[in-house]
């Protein structure tokens, strides 16, 4: 994992100096030993590393980490963790009808926040006016140093350029440059990713994909969101619109999308046709707790999947015919056996994996077939709105942002 090729001594001391940090700020707990380990650098050069990381406040030791002692000479290594006093990230998450304003550290902690249900139609100013308003709140309210601003948003988007482009059903805001207009007010490096991507990078850094190379991550709320990590790195593509599942084309002869494609998967797997195939099936199932489909969201069917409503699972079975289709393209095309799905539901349960994991394991292949692996996000639905942070802690550690500056 070391860098010891290829560039200076100096860069050689900054890539390792990064990468430490990067274990560190992602996996809690590591000692000195555990770096040297993981990193294949001598112990020598972790322990000058870690020294001038604590000597820059950036990390520190965690005496209250419970860690067992090493058997060859009996001593307890001290685990380290970020330090308090490290600078910090602000990330911000724009979705319809919720703009969420938030600070936190670069392992993903959030230590502030500030949430806007707008109720009325915004436009491009007042979007703006809100999110400059829950910075300026959380800096007013925190005296600590700014790394950055993340801003994880619905799209479609151009992250290159920093511009909301023209996403569906969004107060009729499009193409607004956002990255410009919140680096103009704050003076911080300010960075735009997709939502499903943040998802994704919050996954790979922070979630149950931290160890996991190749993964799909899809969340589901009123869409399907989606993002790729491919050998261990969120896959961007050209403009930072990949992972588009939900418009990925199921059926070729199907209806034009919104988006422009045809038969695209979030035609078929959405929330109307859900609440349609209940009203169709209501009389069938008197046992269910269901009584007026038209309330419910996504994830209430889900619950009520979980807890064994037989219409919830009849219905959520259905859905999962569709989604179904648009993940195993995804595997089949790429070659990955592990999908992260994440949704805004704390009640236990996995029976939405359950139902995708039976509906792909026989249509994969047999070589595939015991490594297919449908897991559910510990984020619960929160990952795009973590990923906000993992942008900006993803370029400390990709040394695009200096943390010692
Ligand atoms: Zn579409």
């Amino acid at each position: 994992m070391a860098v010891n090729s290829g560039i200076s001594i100096k860069g050689v001391k900054q890539k390792n100096q990064s990468l430490i940090l990067k274990l560190i700020a992602t996996h809690p707990g590591m000692s000195r030993i555990d770096l040297a380990k993981a990193t294949h650098l001598t112990k020598m050069t972790v322990s000058n590393i870690v020294s001038d990381l604590i000597a820059h406040n950036i990390i520190q030791e965690d005496e209250t980490f419970c860690s067992a002692p090493q058997p060859s000479n009996g001593r307890t290594p001290t685990p380290l963790k970020l330090s308090s006093k490290a600078p910090k990230a602000i990330g911000v998450l724009i979705k319809r009808g919720l703009l969420q304003i938030i600070l936190g550290d670069l392992a993903g902690n959030v230590l502030d926040s500030i949430t806007v249900r707008p109720s009325t139609p915004l436009d491009a100013p007042e979007l703006l006016f809100i999110i400059l308003n829950g910075i300026d709140t959380l800096r007013s309210r925190n005296s600590v140093q700014l790394l950055g601003i993340g801003i994880s948003s619905i799209g479609p988007l151009d992250v290159q350029r920093g511009m909301i482009l023209n996403p569906p059903n969004f107060y009729d805001i499009h193409d607004y440059p956002i990255v410009d207009a919140v680096h103009q007010h704050t003076q911080l490096p300010t960075f735009l990713i997709n939502d499903g991507n943040a998802g994704a990078l919050s996954e790979k850094m922070y979630g149950i994909g931290k160890s996991i190379p190749n993964f799909l991550y899809v969340y589901i709320k009123h869409g399907i969101g989606s993002g790729l990590v491919l050998h261990g790195e969120l896959y961007n593509g050209d403009r930072g619109q990949s992972g588009e599942l939900g418009h990925s084309t199921i059926n070729f002869a199907g209806p034009q999308c919104p988006c422009g494609n045809i038969g695209c998967l979030e035609m078929y797997a959405n929330i109307t046709n859900v609440r349609n195939f209940i009203r169709q099936q209501l009389s069938l199932y008197p046992d269910s707790h269901i009584q007026d489909p038209s309330v419910l969201s996504l994830v209430d069917i889900i619950d009520l999947a979980n807890q064994n409503d037989s219409l919830a699972v009849s219905a959520l079975n259905e859905y999962c015919n569709y989604l179904s289709h648009g993940i195993l393209n995804v595997l089949n095309t790429l070659d990955i056996s592990c999908v992260i799905m994440d949704y805004e539901s704390n009640t236990p349960g996995t029976i939405l994996e359950d139902l995708i994991l039976r509906k792909i394991q026989p249509r994969i292949g047999p070589e595939r077939f015991h490594s297919l692996q449908i897991l559910r996000s510990q984020f619960r639905g929160h990952a795009p709105l973590i990923g906000s942070l993992a942008l900006i802690a993803d370029n400390v550690f990709h040394e695009t942002l200096d943390i010692f500056a």
